[in-house]
């Protein structure tokens, strides 16, 4: 017997009903149905050098010969004696957990560093140890910021720090440094932007994207501004003229940020380090233990041998990165590429680029995009660091001089006529 007309409408009405259940979004039931990315994963942005480095892979996989200027990651590898030192220490099964604030003879190892370079006393119970300098950072932001507190933060400025900060419960407020002011974070400028609600003044010196340093007067002078400054000190080492001053040699009221990736071209080992005052490195702790439990064993103990024993081969990296930067300047002003200041530290030339944005119709992103597509070299646009990037490019010089060589004469031709 057949259901008949009524029937059969029933049946697909029912079905109808049921389906909509579950796929019509004002039904309480979608949600369960649906993979929703939360709203800050949807909103965070890309880390737009790390856009610019997979399509050039893509481009290298058909056959395309790619020169790299973007990436900020040494071109060295780790240095011999710290490979060999964690050789030892796995063999030795030093494979496990460590104690939530890093081994303990990492983190003397560091307080003795810290004595030798900077004559500062750090009591190794106030350093946290961390998988690179990233998480950090996110952990400093995350035991400082209550939802409204800010965090003042130089633009340009490193590409992550927005996000981090956000993420970590904080507002980022943005000081402008311009070039014709070699990009200097003045105090002045960073005085007017302090509320009640300030929490922190981040410093970056030497800076990303600019290498721009900040000396020991403007340094103690911001340290004097009242809110605590966080000093991220990831390029200390890498400098060509005046050693880089560390926050807490101007005051104790200072988060001291660092890690192995660059000097010691240490990116795949993840680790880093916060100095803390007294007080944050109790919730530091208990936020590492919850996240991310400790950094790796046997990479720590690694990193002893990069306190300790690599200081040649540091200066060695150090040298060969100064000669690199002495020919990219020189060849930036040959091809009008705009350098105001030289760049003192780190290993980038943040060049001003406005005059081939203008004549190409291009912005800086379109630019950098273009130079890939048509020169093959890989360069990161200036709004990566914020918008007062914009009309800028950043060249690293984490890249063989020869390979430096060829990708500025690939420049020049591009430039050439525009
Ligand atoms: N701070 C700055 C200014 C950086 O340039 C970088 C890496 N590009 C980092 C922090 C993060 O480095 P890591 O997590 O490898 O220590």
């Amino acid at each position: 017997m057949g259901l008949g007309v009524w029937g059969s409408v029933i049946l697909h009405f029912s079905f109808f009903i049921f389906h909509s259940l579950f796929t019509l979004p004002s039904f309480p039931w979608y949600n369960l149905t649906m993979i929703q990315p939360s709203r800050k994963s949807l909103e965070i942005p890309p880390f737009l050098v790390m856009e610019v480095l997979e399509k050039a892979k893509a481009m290298e996989a058909q056959g395309i010969d790619i020169v790299h200027m973007e990436v900020g990651e040494p071109d060295f590898d780790s240095p011999p004696c710290v490979i060999d030192r964690a050789r030892e220490s796995m063999s030795r099964g030093e494979t496990h957990y460590t104690h939530s604030l890093g081994r303990r003879d990492l983190r003397e190892a560091l307080a003795r560093w810290h004595a030798r370079r900077y004559g500062t006393q750090i009591d190794p119970d106030t350093i946290v140890v961390t998988m690179g300098s990233s998480p950090a950072l996110l952990l400093t932001f995350l035991a400082l910021c209550d939802p409204g507190d800010e965090v003042i933060l130089s633009n340009p400025g490193y590409a992550c720090y927005p996000q981090i900060v956000s993420f970590g419960g904080g507002a980022p407020v943005l000081v402008d440094v311009h070039e014709a002011d070699g990009f200097q974070y003045r105090p002045e400028k960073i005085r007017e932007k302090i509320t009640p609600r300030t929490k922190a003044i981040l410093v970056n010196s030497p800076s990303n994207p600019t290498g721009n340093m900040i000396d020991r007067a403007r340094f103690a002078e911001i340290c004097a501004l009242g809110p605590l400054v966080v000093s991220d000190e990831i390029y200390h080492g890498l400098v060509y003229g005046e050693p880089a001053v560390s926050a807490r040699e101007v005051s104790e009221r200072t988060v001291v940020v660092n890690g192995f990736s660059k000097l010691f071209a240490m990116t795949g080992w993840r680790l880093g380090y916060a100095i803390v005052p007294p007080e944050l490195a109790r919730p530091m702790q208990k936020m590492q233990q919850n996240f991310f439990i400790s950094a790796g064993d046997f990479a720590q103990v690694a990193a002893i041998a990069a306190l300790e024993q690599c200081d040649a081969e540091v200066e060695a990296m150090r040298a060969e990165y100064n000669r690199r930067r002495i020919m990219l300047l020189g060849r930036c002003r040959e091809i009008g590429l705009g350098v105001t200041i030289d760049p003192t530290g780190a290993f980038y030339v943040f060049c001003n680029v406005k005059k081939f944005c203008a004549a190409c119709g291009l912005d800086c992103y379109d630019l950098a995009f273009d130079i890939l597509d048509r020169a093959h070299v890989a360069v990161t646009p200036g709004t990566d660091f914020g918008p007062g990037g914009e009309g800028y490019l950043r060249l690293s010089y984490a890249n063989s001089y020869e390979n430096l060589v060829e990708g500025m004469n690939r420049l020049e031709h591009y430039f050439r006529g525009k």
